[in-house]
């Protein structure tokens, strides 16, 4: 491989190949430290023209490639096998954004920019790029992309893919495509936009994309309202959604259980109730009047929901450090749950209109195979997307519990399924449920998806051992 590494010095400049182990650390572990690869070596292109030169390379040699934005994602989709094999084609230095039309209300950035990055710009422009997910700070557009990614907009806004408008991507065969197209209308063949989102890297290197913005919101306000059971907040939800259309933008779900164990590790934070209830909701209206508007409307909203007895009691945040403090609750859902041990985390969406019976039915069937078992379900009710974690039984070792891991995986998908759901909501399939999903999707899918990739990297060179 010296031949080919040689080459790709050539091509990008030698500073830009690390082949040193601790230079490449970095690159092969995953963000949960579940899993540590190996690589021939990390690549660092600048440009889009760069990225070509390398794939094209790759090909020429044989050699996977592994993309990789902010490496944050959850399913081992952005890190190299243990072969050594591979190598890592990292995107960060693709980081400029290159041009913002706010007329036609778009941006154009390079794959690894980081979102929150994009976030600034597009508020700098009086807009909104309304992405937004807990590692924004360090996750990038093309893995954003990718990953086709929700987060707490995606109620309003729509997920990744509902946020992109063109796609410039770097194909297996080492071709650079120029998909930056700013048209919200475009009926002319086959969309490979939406074929490379979502792809995990498998079909293609996304470069640079088209995204769509926002007017910018007035006002922003949050409030808690605390409930009985997941089927009242489904009530809830439907109210909101009458009473405040368009301005809902983040309606979050979260058992007291979750809120027992943040106030535990971050004694600060706790639920502004006298008492506990078995649910809370966190919800956020984004309004293009006034605050005072969007007081009135989340006040009104909360009134009504307590006269019909679908909240027990609620708060409305009376300022931004409030309804701050308000997300902090939810925030810390994932460090607390760290903080208490390990568990078993599964990221599933089913209808909204079938949450309520979901959570009750898995519960029953986890609790009849695993006595004691301790349910933390939060997630973005309003997209019927749960973060369905199980943590062991009182008395029971983490390390047995995770040993029951495939076990307990077969129950909750199981029921995912049977309630016409899907096994991974956000975080993707990536090498973590690759074969998990065999399972569930129907061989006509599957063998649709094999010539999809037959078609598009014949060489299997694109993230091999991800997604299919
Ligand atoms: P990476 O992790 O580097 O890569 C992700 C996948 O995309 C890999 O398969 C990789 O090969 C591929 N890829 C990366 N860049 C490219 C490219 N330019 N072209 C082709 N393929 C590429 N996810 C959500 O959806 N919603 C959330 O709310 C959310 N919250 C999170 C909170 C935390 C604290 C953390 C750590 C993660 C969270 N995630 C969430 C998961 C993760 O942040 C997202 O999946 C994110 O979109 C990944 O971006 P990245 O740049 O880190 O991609």
């Amino acid at each position: 491989m010296t031949a080919f590494l040689d080459a790709c010095r050539a091509a990008i400049g030698a500073a830009h190949i690390l082949t040193d182990p601790a230079d490449m650390a970095a690159y092969l572990t995953d963000q949960r430290r579940r899993h540590t690869g190996a690589a021939l070596a990390v690549i660092k292109p600048g440009t889009s023209e760069e990225v070509a030169a390398i794939v094209r390379l790759c090909a020429l040699h044989r050699v996977p490639v592994v993309p990789q934005g902010g490496n944050t994602g959850l399913v081992l989709g952005s890190v190299p096998d243990t072969s050594g094999a591979a190598v890592v084609l990292s995107l960060t230095r693709l980081n400029r954004i290159r041009s913002i039309d706010v007329i036609n209300d778009t941006l154009v950035a390079e794959a690894g920019c980081i979102l929150k990055n994009i976030q600034e710009a597009a508020s700098a422009a009086d807009r909104l790029f309304p992405l937004s997910l807990a590692s924004e700070g360090s996750c990038t557009i093309g893995g954003n992309l990718s990953s086709n990614a929700g987060g707490t907009a995606v109620l309003r806004y729509g997920n990744a893919r509902e946020l992109c408008l063109g796609l410039e991507v770097v194909t297996a065969a080492g071709d650079l495509w120029d998909g930056l197209r700013g048209l919200r209308k475009d009926n002319t063949g086959y969309d490979l936009r939406d074929l490379f989102i979502g792809a995990e890297g498998t079909l293609g290197i996304i470069t640079a994309a088209v995204l769509k913005l926002h007017p910018r919101p007035r006002a922003q306000l949050t409030a808690l309202a605390a409930l009985r059971s997941p089927a009242a907040a489904l009530g809830l939800l439907a109210m909101a959604r009458q009473e405040c259309g368009d301005t809902l933008t983040g309606f979050e779900l979260m058992s007291d259980l979750c809120l027992q164990m943040v106030h535990r590790h971050f004694p600060a934070l706790r639920a502004p109730f006298a008492q506990a209830y078995p649910q809370y909701v966190l919800l956020e209206v984004s309004d293009g009047e006034s605050s005072e508007h969007a007081t009135q409307l989340l006040e009104g909203l909360m009134d009504a929901a307590l006269k019909a007895g679908l909240a027990e009691d609620a708060v409305v945040a009376a300022s931004l450090a409030q309804s701050a403090n308000l997300w902090q609750l939810r925030e810390h859902i994932s460090a607390a749950q760290a903080a208490e041990g390990k568990n078993i985390k599964h990221d599933i969406a089913v209808p909204i209109s079938r949450i309520g019976e979901f959570i009750d039915t898995t519960g029953r069937l986890l609790e009849q195979a695993f006595p004691g078992c301790r349910l933390v379900t939060f997630g973005h009710l309003g997209d019927g997307n749960l973060h369905y974690n199980v943590a062991a039984p009182a008395g029971m070792t983490d390390h047995a519990f995770l040993a029951r891991q495939a076990e307990v995986n077969r129950v909750v998908h199981d029921s995912v399924h049977s309630f016409g759901g899907a096994i991974s909501a956000e975080h993707g399939l990536g090498a973590l449920k690759r074969e998990e999903i065999l399972r569930y999707k129907s061989p006509v899918e599957m063998a649709l998806q094999r010539s999809i990739k037959q078609a598009l990297d014949p060489l299997n060179l694109m993230n091999p051992g991800k997604l299919i």
